[in-house]
């Protein structure tokens, strides 16, 4: 398991309520299914297999959605971390559509369960996609080939409107989505663990799954302290451990990417309470959270957090906002994606009751949700929905190698982005 040497200084860890400590594994324990990793893929799995009455423990390494589920951006949307142009490209748009339909259930799903567990989860409505060069005519294509293909609605912001809502010369035309939305996420994933526990789940913590083995027609997990045997294991373990099963750890690739909180602001430029990103292809993602800025951004294969990270942030925060002035960063941490080379999740099966849902890159507040619904109805239901996942298998990542492409791969985005935006300044 990759040691991601994370802070735990989250501003979701000061702001939600853990309580105490599960149990880790002692001894030996039997379930039907078996969930490893208790990030939203695996919570939700557990959940849903609970609520359709199988027995089901979740082994969990460190704390309950201690990887990249409690300490993301927690924008919820429709849709993948690859394009659906290029999900399109590869298995034909009617494929597509349907994939996308999969996603707006997860979208929907977040949104109930928060609706009737606890609605002070969720912070805000709507997303605005801010463009940084002036082009009108490109994000008036991109909205309506979203509305014709895929039953999409958004709404298009001119400059005057975009400013209005978001006050800074970088920006120029905006997309407004609706069915978009803003939440705590750590507070989330504590409420999905707590309702899959009162429908019967079993969770541990600090126990990570050390090796798993045929036993008879199912499966031992081994932990430190004990052993779960279960009929089928559902492996959601992201890219945090690239060793427990081998046929999606070579197909997972880490990428780090990072969130700061400023102190609480008296502001006058942010005056929307939506989730905002701006076309810096590699990030630039932030809300109001309270007063506190919260700014997401850049992505990097190290997974360790650089020293500077505090001051990166709030450079990126002051080129697009400089009368913020010197804000006092007060939280600032890091996180680990997980991404297949195709950037879709891997969901599916090997026929003998291994089962996996991962790799949601950095769209995964609704994927893992749709990703935990499909998992429940296939293993409980036999439902087979999740083969809409097969074009998108496990395939190598390059390992060493995959990384250093994500890396070059990020510089060239950086690049395109300082170009368009230098031509855009010309032309304004
Ligand atoms: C900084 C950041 C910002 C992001 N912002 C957004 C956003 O705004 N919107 C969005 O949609 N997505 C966002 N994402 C992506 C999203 O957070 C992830 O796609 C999603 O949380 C992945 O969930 P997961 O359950 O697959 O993995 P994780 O949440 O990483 O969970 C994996 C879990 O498995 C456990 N584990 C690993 N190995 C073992 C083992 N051997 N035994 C037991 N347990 C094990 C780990 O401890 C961990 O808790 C962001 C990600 C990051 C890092």
């Amino acid at each position: 398991m990759i040691d991601a040497n994370y802070s735990e200084q989250t501003w979701y860890e000061a702001t939600a309520d853990r309580g105490a400590p599960r149990p880790s594994v002692s001894g030996k324990i039997e379930a039907q299914v078996c969930v490893v990793g208790g990030g939203l893929a695996g919570l939700t799995t557990a959940l849903e297999l609970a609520r359709r009455g199988v027995s089901v423990v979740l082994l969990e390494a460190k704390r309950i959605a201690w990887g990249a589920s409690g300490r993301n951006g927690g924008f919820v949307s429709n849709g993948f971390a690859e394009g659906m142009d290029n999900v399109a490209a590869r298995v034909g748009l009617d494929a597509a559509k349907a994939l996308y339909q999969l996603t707006r259930h997860g979208t929907e799903y977040v949104r109930r369960e928060i609706a009737e567990g606890d609605p002070t989860i969720k912070m805000g409505e709507g997303w605005q996609g801010c463009i940084r060069y002036s082009n009108a005519d490109v994000k008036k294509a991109a909205i309506a080939e979203m509305a014709r293909n895929y039953g999409q609605e958004m709404q298009f912001l001119d400059v005057a409107e975009t400013r209005a809502r978001v006050n800074t010369e970088r920006y120029f035309q905006s997309s407004y989505d609706p069915s978009a939305f803003h939440m705590h996420p750590l507070r989330y994933a504590l409420m999905i663990a707590a309702k899959a526990e009162q429908a019967g789940a079993r969770l541990f913590e600090t126990s990570p799954a050390l090796a798993v083995e045929r036993q008879g027609s199912g499966w031992s997990l081994r932990t430190k302290g004990g052993e779960v045997r279960a009929a089928q294991v559902v492996y959601c373990v992201s890219s945090l451990d690239r060793s427990i099963h081998r046929a999606t750890g070579r197909a997972i690739l880490p990428v780090a990417t990072y969130v700061a909180v400023t102190e609480s602001l008296v502001q006058d430029v942010i005056r929307t309470r939506s989730a905002i990103s701006d076309s810096r292809r590699a990030g630039n993602y932030y809300r109001l959270v309270e007063e506190r800025l919260l700014w997401g951004g850049a992505i990097t294969t190290r997974v360790s957090e650089p020293s500077r990270l505090a001051e990166r942030m709030k450079a990126d925060m002051l080129s697009v906002f400089p009368s913020l002035g010197n804000p006092k960063i007060d939280y600032a941490w890091a996180g680990l994606m997980g991404y297949a080379r195709h950037f879709m999740p891997l969901i599916g099966t090997d026929g003998q009751g291994q089962w996996w849902a991962t790799a949601f890159g950095g769209h995964g507040m609704n994927t893992t949700a749709m990703g935990g619904i499909l998992m429940a109805r296939a293993i409980a239901a036999k439902d087979d929905e999740y083969r809409r996942f097969t074009p998108f298998g496990p395939q190598w990542a390059g390992g060493p190698f995959g990384r250093v492409g994500v890396q070059a791969g990020y510089w060239y985005m950086q690049l395109k982005d300082r170009l368009d935006e230098r031509r855009s300044g010309k032309a304004a």
